[in-house]
């Protein structure tokens, strides 16, 4: 199994090479896995003059999966956009139609003090939001701003699904809930959005094939009021572009902690792209103090989803329950009482208690 690592810019390299350190480690141990890196981003625009060089999209087309870092600084800020830093990640999920984007939202019992939210909200909640990703009012046509009959200008999206991107979606949360707890939310506004009832109706079709996962259907309006109301009632939420992306978000905001939160973005052969949600962070690059448990956990997905190793994965997943319920915390996360340890020490703690 092969895994292209692609740092990319700014804390990039610092947590990619943490996540690196521990896959080595299970290798060590019997785990067949290959791993090639290469740059992207702005590593790959000082290198190339590309963001996504013909080389590095070579690489990870040789891969089963990418293991991303991140993307972008000031220093790119004023490039043309083709050859702006994100195009390179923009481009491998349009080349590898990553069409679903799976953010889990996790509070460690550790940690639930650092969420805005009050403590017994939070504590324990494990939820997973999963965002179609490539279709949607994002992308659809008709859409610009034109001038109508009686002279007013106006401005017009178009909301579209078709049914075979609602199925696919539909069956990757199926799929997922079947490694969780069995459960699926599918959020749409089908009171109000022809697009969305035929969501709604698409995913009750696609649902018959696996009925030993319970579907329930919640509009977004009330889902955006659960998600701060009781988070602890879903398991994975499943739901359009436009409505996920602001979910997601909200979702994130519950954990309290950008360094702490994996993300995947999968195509249909379950080939995926795995990140941080948090982005380079130029302000903290090369301090050695960035969270690299985000990463880490990123490849802990990346085994489960696209390499179908989820006893390794879950490995990883408890090696980081340890090392916060030992005490490790980085900078963005520490705490009075509790050892504050830098982006290397941190890598090392869950490769010992791995
Ligand atoms: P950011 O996520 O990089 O940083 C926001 C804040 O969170 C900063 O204070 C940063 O120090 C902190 N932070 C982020 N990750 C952390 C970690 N692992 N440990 C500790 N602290 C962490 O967002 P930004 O500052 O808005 O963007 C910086 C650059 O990253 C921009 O060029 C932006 O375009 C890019 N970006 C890239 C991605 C990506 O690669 N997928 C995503 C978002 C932003």
């Amino acid at each position: 199994m092969k895994i292209a690592v692609l740092p990319g810019d700014g804390i990039g390299p610092e947590i990619t090479e943490q996540a690196v350190r521990v896959l080595r480690a299970l290798s060590r141990e019997g785990l067949r896995i290959e791993m090639e890196t290469a740059p992207v981003g702005g590593a790959a625009v000082d290198a190339t003059g590309d963001p996504l060089p013909e080389s590095t999209l070579k690489v990870a087309q040789a891969a089963d999966a990418i293991l991303f870092g991140s993307v972008g600084g000031p220093k790119y800020d004023s490039l043309p956009r083709a050859q702006r830093p994100e195009q390179g990640l923009l481009r491998l999920r349009k080349h590898f139609d990553l069409y679903a984007n799976l953010r889990p939202a996790i509070v460690y019992p550790e940690l639930a003090h650092a969420s805005t939210l009050k403590t017994e909200v939070v504590a324990g909640l494990d939820l997973l939001i999963l965002r179609e990703l490539t279709g949607d009012i994002y992308f659809g046509q008709p859409r610009g701003v034109r001038t109508t009959e009686s002279g007013e200008r106006e401005g017009f999206d178009t909301m579209r699904y078709t049914e075979r991107e609602i199925r696919r979606i539909a069956h990757t949360a199926f799929r997922a809930a079947r490694k969780r707890s069995l459960r699926v939310c599918s959020v749409d506004k089908a009171n109000v959005l022809e697009t969305t009832q035929f969501w709604r109706d698409v995913v009750t079709e696609v649902h018959r094939e696996y009925e030993d996962v319970a579907l329930s259907h919640m509009y977004v309006d009330n889902a955006a009021m659960q998600l701060i109301r009781n988070p602890k009632q879903f398991d994975v939420i499943v739901t359009g572009n436009m409505f996920g992306d602001i979910l997601s978000d909200e979702a994130s905001m519950l954990t309290g902690s950008i360094g702490m939160l994996p993300s995947a973005s999968l195509n249909e052969s379950s080939y995926g792209l795995y990140e941080p949600i948090h982005g380079s962070a130029p302000d903290i690059a090369g301090k050695d103090i960035a969270n690299p448990l985000a990463t880490i956990l990123s490849a802990a997905m990346l085994l489960r989803y696209s390499l179908d190793q989820e006893e390794a994965a879950t490995r990883i997943e408890q090696a980081v329950r340890k090392v916060l319920a030992q005490g490790f915390r980085t900078a963005d996360i520490a705490e009075a009482g509790k050892r504050t340890v830098g982006t290397t020490e941190m890598g090392e703690a869950v490769i010992a208690a791995l």
